[in-house]
Order: structure tokens, then C-alpha cells, then sequence
């Protein structure tokens, strides 16, 4: 059963930590984080959250789908081209309780990763969520909105 995970807010060093890549991603220890994580995420309402932000300082990201029906775990993610463009727009956190940032961010990304069975993939996102991968991998860099 997966359970709601304490969220790390602002303040917390395992915010400011650089994430270690997952290794044994098939262990159940890491697929127990991924449901978890899900089930944060959901409760949360969150579009976004990646695993320092439930303190475990890991290279793992959620993304809601486009259609807000579903997650995407991208694990050892690497952006490995981006969009000249770029554009600003309006983010909250759920670390950073307060105002929204305005944050500026390429428009499309490609990422690298690893899905939760383990195989490597490589896909394309645009716009929003775009947007939701950059702001999820600064966290895996100990970067926050409140930076910017
Ligand atoms: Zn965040």
C-alpha cells in the first residue's frame, strides 16, 4: 500500500543536496518510493515533485501527464538537447509555500531516462511540460524557485 510522504519545505538541507543516481531500480525499496511518491503527488495536487522533496536525496522525478490522468516517473533523467527558445511564465513548489515565481525556461527539452521497468527512453516535451521537467530537475541540483 502506498503511503503519503512528508513533503521537505524550504530550510530542509535535503533541498540543497545534489541527488544521487537510482542504480537498483527494480529493487522494491525504490518502486515502494515511486508509488509513494505518486500518491504524494496526487494528494498534493502537485503537477511536479521529484525525491528530495520527500527526503530522499535520489535522481527521481514525477510528472503529471498532459492530461492530468496519470504520473510519469522519469528516473536519471539528463536533458540532452533544448529549444533556443525561451519563455517565462508563473511556477509554485510544493517545498516554497508563498507567492509564485516568475522563472524562465526553455520551451521544449529532450530527455534521457530510465522509466520505472528500467529501460532507457528518450522523449521530447514541449511547453508546460517542459516547464514541469526543468523545475523537477533543478530539485535534483538543489535548486529552487525561490532562487531565480
Ligand atoms: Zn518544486
Amino acid at each position: 500500500m502506498a503511503k503519503i510522504l512528508p513533503i521537505a519545505k524550504i530550510g530542509e538541507p535535503v533541498l540543497r543536496q545534489t541527488a544521487e543516481d537510482v542504480r537498483d531500480i527494480l529493487s522494491p525499496e525504490i518502486q515502494e518510493l515511486i508509488d509513494d511518491m505518486i500518491l504524494t503527488m496526487k494528494k498534493a495536487r502537485g503537477v511536479g515533485l521529484a525525491a528530495p522533496q520527500v527526503f530522499r536525496s535520489l535522481r527521481i522525478i514525477l510528472k503529471c501527464s498532459n492530461f492530468f490522468d496519470g504520473f510519469h516517473a522519469l528516473i536519471n533523467p539528463v536533458i540532452i538537447s533544448f529549444s533556443k527558445m525561451t519563455g517565462i511564465g508563473t511556477e509554485g513548489c510544493l517545498s516554497v509555500p508563498g507567492p509564485e515565481a516568475k522563472v524562465k525556461r526553455y520551451r521544449s527539452v529532450t530527455v534521457r531516462f530510465q522509466d520505472r521497468e528500467g529501460n532507457f527512453r528518450e522523449e521530447k516535451f514541449i511547453g508546460f511540460s517542459a516547464r514541469i521537467i526543468q523545475h523537477e530537475m533543478d530539485h535534483l541540483v538543489g535548486r529552487l524557485i525561490s532562487d531565480f
